[in-house]
């Protein structure tokens, strides 16, 4: 059932990858969908490209899964990279999609949040996000390794067999503001820590960016594959990315008008944008990545081969060509100083800022958790006995509508009774983030906003960097992995539950 080659011998055999992705659509009867057939066949047997990827409900529109694209790649004898979200699915249903999976032999998988679930049928969809790409990952590895069921499940107590997943991650290097872009990287070594075999970085024309990251993991010692994600972009692309409907990806009002000027050609711009995407194919080689993944407009075969070849025909002059990408909005914050002579980067930090937003509130609430909270209180042993008496009284559930009810006021507290507040700098990700994520922000934040409630919403994560940082405390995130929330504490008290040592993680709040 495995496939015939493996990415990880792809990756290890190959100077450079190339890799481009499919996004299946609504339906499998249209001519997008022939469209994607054809192209497959013809680009396999033309041997183009190293691996397919095959998107997962782009967009947070539903659209055919991934796998059943997958299995009709595998049999025109691509390798298919199916793209795994964190979305639409519970942790049970993930576990039963990668045994699917196992069984069609698709084995690699690009693991990500996903997109927030916009337009369903007859509404939009609940949107679900039960595991985040860090556990996820995690998941993924223990299926590698094959895991332990536990004794107390029915048919526990066995060991599942080893399942040969590649898993992967995708990075977004292209943030604009200081804890953006730090929170983006310290999720990416989580990843990396979890499982991530290889790297598949957002798009973007910003090649200061796209170096950065390759100083930040050499910074970091980790080695491993990381493809540049290049966009072939064309008018129609261009328009709704400069709208910003597409959490994650920014494209500038000048780039958007040299595009716009390009469609005016009588090729309606299909060189230029062919053009663009080559030489930044030849910048990245340049850099030093391992490879690229080609996605944005619909390619044909004839397009993709001039893609490849003029990419290859410019790799000499990679450096000719960097002054042309410098997308980037003023102010942008990098990681590095620049290279005033190539526009790059030198290996030299840049001094992060000053600016902090606290809170009033929030000095209050750390002191009472290291009072109320703390295993390192005086006051524990006292708590915790009084805790288990109250646990089996009936005064429990007044106890429990007590501690809900302040909660909600402080935090717009869920209930789910299985407390991080400690180490979310007392911001809860249950109520302020709209993916529920404990591991790290997604991809899609804008300019310090939430994708889904842009300029109403900050990202949660922005605000615990904040909050974090006077004292210098924001770098526990990098190393901080939280397992899924357990719904079986679901209403019941996250108080009681933590001094009878049923929330783990609900310790004090982790040391800067
Ligand atoms: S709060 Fe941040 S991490 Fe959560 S969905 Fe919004 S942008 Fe993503």
């Amino acid at each position: 059932m495995s496939e015939r080659r493996g990415f990880d011998e792809i990756l290890r055999s190959r100077d450079f990858v190339v890799t481009f992705e499919l996004v299946p659509g609504r339906s499998t009867r249209t001519r997008h969908y022939r469209h994607i057939i054809r192209f497959a066949e013809e680009v396999a047997s033309k041997g183009l490209f190293d691996a397919l990827s095959i998107t997962d409900n782009a967009g947070g529109h539903p659209a055919l899964a991934p796998e059943a694209l997958g299995r009709e790649l595998r049999r025109m004898g691509h390798h298919p990279i199916i793209h795994f979200s964190c979305k639409d699915k519970n942790r049970n249903m993930i576990e039963s999609d990668l045994l699917a999976l196992d069984r069609e032999g698709l084995h690699t998988l690009l693991v990500l949040t996903g997109d927030y679930p916009r337009y369903g049928y007859r509404g939009r969809a609940k949107p679900v996000f039960d595991l985040d790409s860090v556990s996820l990952l995690r998941m993924v590895s223990e299926m590698r390794r094959g895991f332990r069921l536990s004794p107390e499940v029915p048919g526990g107590g066995v060991e599942l067999p080893p399942i040969p997943f590649f898993p992967g991650c995708v990075v977004n290097p292209f943030k604009w503001s200081e804890a953006e872009t730090l929170l983006q990287y310290w999720k990416l070594v989580r990843k990396v820590r979890a499982g991530a075999r290889f790297v598949i970085t957002q798009v973007g024309f910003c090649v200061r960016k796209f170096q950065e990251l390759l100083f930040f993991l050499r910074e970091e010692g980790l080695r491993i594959p990381v493809l540049a994600g290049i966009l072939v972009l064309d008018i129609r692309l261009a328009r709704i990315l400069h709208r910003g409907v597409v959490p994650g990806i920014t494209i500038s009002t000048e780039l958007l008008r040299e595009v716009e000027k390009e469609s005016q050609d009588p090729d309606r711009g299909r060189e230029a944008a062919l053009d663009r995407a080559a030489k930044l194919m030849a910048i990245c080689r340049g850099l030093g990545f391992q490879g690229v993944h080609i996605c944005g407009a619909p390619l044909d075969v004839e397009a993709a081969h001039e893609l490849l070849e003029r990419s290859r025909e410019y790799l000499p002059r990679w450096q000719e060509f960097l002054p042309q990408f410098r997308d980037h909005p003023r102010g942008a914050f990098f990681l590095y100083e620049e290279d005033r002579e190539t526009g790059l980067n030198r290996p030299r930090r840049m001094p992060l800022t000053p600016k902090t937003r606290r809170g009033i509130l929030y000095p209050f609430m750390e002191l009472a958790h290291r009072v109320f909270f703390s295993s390192r209180s005086p006051l524990f042993p006292y708590l915790r006995r009084w805790a288990d008496k109250l646990a089996h009284s009936a005064l429990e559930k007044y106890f429990l509508h007590l501690e809900y009810a302040l909660k909600k006021v402080l935090f717009d507290c869920q209930e789910c009774g299985d407390c991080v507040l400690p180490q979310m700098a007392y911001l809860c990700p249950q109520s302020q983030c709209a993916k529920f994520l404990l591991n790290g922000p997604c991809g899609g934040s804008r300019d310090g906003w939430c994708e889904v409630y842009p300029g109403k919403r900050r990202c949660v994560y922005v605000r615990i960097y904040e909050r974090l940082k006077p004292e210098k405390r924001p770098y526990y995130l990098r190393d901080l992995e939280l397992p899924p929330r357990d719904w079986a504490l679901f209403r019941t008290s996250s108080w009681l539950n933590f001094y009878q040592g049923k929330t783990p993680r609900s310790t004090e709040p982790p040391e800067g």
